[in-house]
């Protein structure tokens, strides 16, 4: 069963096609990988689906329902979060404030409060730093802080954008076992947009790649790791 399902989507800015005809979907309680080059569609493809941007057609559907052409604070309410590329978090505000800005939405301070030890579990170093500026934050904290961020949100589907792009070797591996536990143990499903196709095709159970806004290939992450073709465009095998 799927949890996000992508029928025939396609995005346009003015004249420019960014995705043409696409979809996809995402497994309930799964990792699906968006693999591709720059420019291949992944990022526009995220922010359709969170409604950031209006597909100019095709259907997404959220658990069953509509959900294009919705706003993306109605979305964010359904149950959809993001973490966006570059992080975004907000520099002169504490960790803290960055974190209790991904919850607006949730008007019981109880629920916010467990919310927040959630996150603190999975990321203990958001807690040491909390009362940090987020802009003192290295960058793999600050990656950690805007996913974060996004669970405040208790999203069922959490949208990651480039997660690993910019990170030192040993922050990309924990990034990437933090995604693995936020989805085993709280079962939230993922759609994650990599740059980066090894470590996404390692940790997904479905993935696509993406070249010039449209699906080329699609299987589960073990079959793609192993495809020739992948091997050769995308592992540098
Ligand atoms: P990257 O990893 O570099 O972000 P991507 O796969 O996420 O790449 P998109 O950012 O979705 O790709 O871009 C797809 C295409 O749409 C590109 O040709 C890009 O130049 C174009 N594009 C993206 N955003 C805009 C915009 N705001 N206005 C015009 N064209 C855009």
């Amino acid at each position: 069963m799927s949890i996000l399902e992508l029928s025939n989507v396609s995005v346009s800015y003015g004249p420019v096609v960014a995705v043409h005809d696409v979809s996809l979907s995402v497994p309930k309680g799964k990792i699906l990988a968006i693999i591709g080059a720059n420019g291949a569609g992944k990022s526009s493809t995220l922010k359709a689906i969170i409604g950031l941007i209006k597909p100019r057609s095709g259907e997404i559907r959220f658990e069953g329902e509509r959900i294009d052409g919705l706003s993306a604070p109605d979305i964010v309410a359904r149950g959809i979060a993001l973490s966006p590329e570059g992080r975004r978090v907000f520099p002169r505000m504490s960790v803290m404030e960055n974190l209790t800005l991904g919850g607006y939405l949730q008007r019981d301070k109880g629920v916010v409060s467990r919310t927040l030890e959630l996150i603190f579990h999975h990321f203990p170093r958001l807690k040491e730093r909390r009362s940090q500026a987020a802009g003192s934050l290295s960058g793999g904290e600050q990656q950690m802080l805007a996913i974060g961020r996004a669970l405040m949100a208790q999203p069922r589907l959490l949208l990651l954008d480039e997660p690993s792009l910019g990170l030192a070797p040993i922050m990309v591996q924990e990034v990437a076992r933090v995604i693995v536990d936020i989805n085993k143990s709280e079962g939230i499903s993922v759609a994650l947009v990599e740059q980066n196709a090894k470590l996404a095709l390692k940790l997904s159970h479905e993935a696509v790649v993406l070249e010039s806004g449209e699906v080329a290939l699609g299987g589960t992450g073990e079959e793609l790791l192993t495809s020739e073709y992948v091997q050769k465009a995308y592992l540098g095998v």
